[in-house]
């Protein structure tokens, strides 16, 4: 079976296709500046990888050079979109009613735009993706993935926030929860590296990349999560701000007369590690700055790891205890400075990791960095959002 699995931005569309029988990446790439230019990148696994610039006014022309490139004679991989078995979609919000993967139909495309207005950076290109796809491939299934689904047993007392509760029934403001679809994959992944059923383990899976979230599982079913409403909760990020004390919010508007949209494009855009240290939204950039002596770049460092600590420990405690820590995504798998920092000081709760495995990781496969007096284990496992996707959509269209 060969899936395709599409991951549609506001300007631009990654996708892969998968050859399910082995699990290989057939080939991946994506498309930038869609609506503004146009570039697409398509690799192949052994071939050069091949770039052009062409005009992409939408994201259906988008998927039509993807379609192209998928069955040219010389970049191709596939002889005619018809061998393309199913699509699976990467959906940033299922909102409360789509609480896991399902298939794609007029109802849920329909949905989904009731709730842009509670998604309104996400929400649109996904339904643009979606459509377009349905028009292009209408005989073959499609799958949507939901980040926000495996966060649909977390109770109540822990989504709802502390505002007047019309706030909540009304216009839908709760704890969502985002990266599920990775926090997912990487709690299997763990267990199975553990040689463990995922129903015994009490984990944290610690997502650290641009967007950083962590969630407490318990027996494989997610409990808390450190996103919220929206991919702003929780530790701060490369260029969001993570929480904050909310009154901030209309001090800082009234001060600098900065409207609604100015003052959220600067906790999305202007926060987090690149706000603090003013350098840079990347964690490399950053710590090659510390390392340089640049104070705020090393109090951007300290504020990271502190953070993440800090929703470690509060995890431990609604877990009431704790197996396995994981590490992953572009930090947590790859910077082990990072890993360090947040496991420093932390044998109180258990948490002790061998300096020289993490310093002396393997990349790309799961890492056992456990320390000798360490209760719990603390691993590194690679994510594979895409992965996770196309298994739920060859299981959803077969
Ligand atoms: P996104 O959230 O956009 O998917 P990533 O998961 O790729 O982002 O994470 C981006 C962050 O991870 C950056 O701060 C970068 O410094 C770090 N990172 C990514 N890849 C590497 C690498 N190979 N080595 C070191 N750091 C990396």
């Amino acid at each position: 079976m060969k899936i395709l699995v599409i991951n549609s931005g506001s300007s631009s569309l990654k996708y892969q296709l998968f050859d399910m029988e082995s699990g290989n990446v057939l080939a991946k790439g994506g498309c930038e500046r869609i609506g503004a230019g146009g570039a697409v990148t398509h690799k192949v696994p052994g071939r050069e990888n091949y770039s052009i610039e062409v005009d992409l006014p939408s994201h259906d022309r988008a998927l039509e050079i993807v379609f192209g490139l998928l069955t040219d004679k010389e970049h191709g991989v596939i002889s005619s979109i018809d061998e393309i078995d199913a699509v699976g979609h990467r959906v940033a919000h299922g909102g409360e009613k789509y609480t896991k993967s399902s298939r794609v139909d007029d109802e849920m495309i329909n949905y989904l735009e009731t709730i842009v207005p509670i998604n309104p950076l996400h929400g649109p290109p996904a339904i643009k993706g979606m459509r377009a796809c349905v028009r292009l491939l209408p005989k073959t299934p499609q799958a949507a993935v939901f980040d926000t689904s495996f966060y649909s047993d977390i109770e109540d007392f822990r989504y709802i926030y502390a505002l007047p509760y019309e706030y909540y029934t009304e216009d839908g403001v709760r704890r969502y929860g985002f990266h599920g679809t990775s926090h997912r994959y990487v709690s299997q992944k763990t267990a199975e590296f553990l040689g463990k059923d995922v129903k015994t383990l009490k984990m944290i899976t610690c997502h650290l990349g641009n967007g950083s979230s962590i969630t407490a599982v318990d027996g494989g079913k997610a409990i808390d999560t450190s996103m919220g409403f929206t991919p702003q909760e929780g530790i701060p990020m490369g260029t969001r701000s993570g929480s904050i004390d909310p009154t901030i919010i209309p001090f800082i508007m009234k001060k600098h007369g900065l409207s609604p949209d100015e003052m959220a494009d600067v906790l999305n855009k202007k926060s987090g590690l690149l706000g603090i240290t003013g350098l840079s939204n990347d964690f490399r950039n950053c710590l090659a700055a510390s390392n340089e002596g640049n104070e705020r770049a090393t109090l951007a460092l300290k504020m990271l790891s502190n953070g993440i600590k800090k929703i470690i420990g509060s995890y431990v405690a609604e877990l009431n205890g704790l197996d396995v820590l994981v590490f992953t995504a572009g930090i947590g798998e790859n910077q082990y400075e990072l890993r360090r920092m947040v496991c420093e000081n932390m044998d109180a709760l258990g948490i002790v990791i061998d300096e020289e495995k993490n310093k002396n990781f393997t990349r790309g496969i799961p890492f056992d960095i456990t320390g000798e007096k360490s209760k719990v284990k603390v691993l590194i496992v690679p994510t594979d959002e895409e992965y996770m996707i196309a298994l739920d959509t060859q299981r959803l269209c077969k």
